[in-house]
């Protein structure tokens, strides 16, 4: 099939209370680590591009690579959506150049210039046959140039979300309740340690997620910084030469549970980078005479489909859902 929009993928998955994954690409082996994951588990996925992934591969390269996966995954639905859009022009150029779905990310403005901006966004996108994501509240942390921050995130505020979205006709809605961009999403002095000395974080605000569903009953809901940073990726960073003290995620158990609610959208870039980054570096300190990228490539994506299925089965619920 050729690539859909995240329209149907967002009723199935709120009806069936499950999440779909949103994985970011930048180049070959993610995007085949992702797709092979969805098509051994039976899972829709959104592969979504950032503005940075846009600048370091390039748009043509980026669209090609994900057409490739279509033709080579002909049964699984796939979106292509731009994450943290910026601006209508970046969101145009990516709605012109094929993409399904864009994120007009205006967030850090005042409410009601994000509304401006998102309708203009909304109108030239349904015009096109694209869907929408905007974005009440922030988030801590750091999405590839942009760093919000500690004490500078808040809370989205129910209140709000109503006629946020009547106003800007948004298809879908990312909230701020407690995640957090990046591999360091809490200070140690937010979070408690656990017998072996490893960081648990503060819990998410499901009651706001569950007010601000209460009043958009039936309405897809996206969470962003949602990597769990396994500590298993984290280990093996710091095993073999790298230094990534105290690197924390949000547990996978908090985002099952946002999934089997209104949360339609799960966003998971980190936990692709550590899979990738630990193993070459487990492969490069194994063996040290190798220089053909290839041979430690290899091993990367496999860590990479092996994430993105853990995901699917265990954290989203996507699997069987085609
Ligand atoms: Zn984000």
């Amino acid at each position: 099939m050729p690539l859909v929009t995240t329209t149907e993928m967002f009723k199935k998955a709120y009806d069936g209370g499950y999440a779909i994954g949103a994985f970011n690409v930048n180049n070959m082996e993610i995007v085949q680590g992702i797709t092979e994951a969805c098509q051994e588990t039976h899972s829709p996925v959104i592969l979504q591009v950032s503005k940075g992934a846009r600048a370091y591969a390039n748009h043509t390269y980026l669209i090609k690579l994900v057409e490739a996966a279509v033709i080579e995954n002909p049964e699984i639905p796939i979106a292509l959506h731009l994450d943290h859009g910026d601006s209508f022009e970046l969101c145009k150029s990516c709605i012109d150049g094929g993409f399904t779905s864009v994120m007009i990310d205006m967030s850090s403005r005042p409410f009601e210039e994000n509304i401006e901006e998102t309708k203009k966004v909304v109108e030239y996108a349904h015009a096109h046959g694209v869907v929408v994501e905007a974005e009440l509240g922030t988030l801590e942390g750091v999405e590839d140039e942009v760093v919000v921050e500690a004490g500078q995130a808040s809370y989205t505020r129910p209140e709000e979300v109503e006629e946020f979205v009547t106003r800007t006709g948004c298809d879908s809605l990312a909230i701020a309740i407690g995640t957090s961009h990046g591999a360091y999403k809490f200070r140690p002095e937010q979070c408690t340690r656990n017998e072996k000395g490893i960081l648990v974080p503060p819990p998410l605000r499901f009651d706001v997620l569950e007010e601000v569903s209460k009043r958009l009953p039936g309405f897809p809901i996206v969470l962003h910084g949602s990597s769990s940073v396994p500590q298993d990726f984290v280990a093996m960073v710091n095993q073999y030469g790298g230094n990534m003290p105290d690197a924390i995620g949000i547990p996978e158990e908090q985002l099952r549970k946002a999934a089997a609610m209104s949360v339609c959208k799960i966003n998971i870039d980190s936990d692709i980078r550590l899979a990738m980054t630990a193993n070459i570096r487990k492969h490069f300190a194994e063996h040290p005479e190798h220089f053909d990228p290839r041979q430690y490539l290899k091993p990367a994506r496999a860590a990479v489909k092996e994430m993105v299925a853990h995901k699917i089965i265990n954290v989203l619920g996507s699997n069987d859902k085609i």
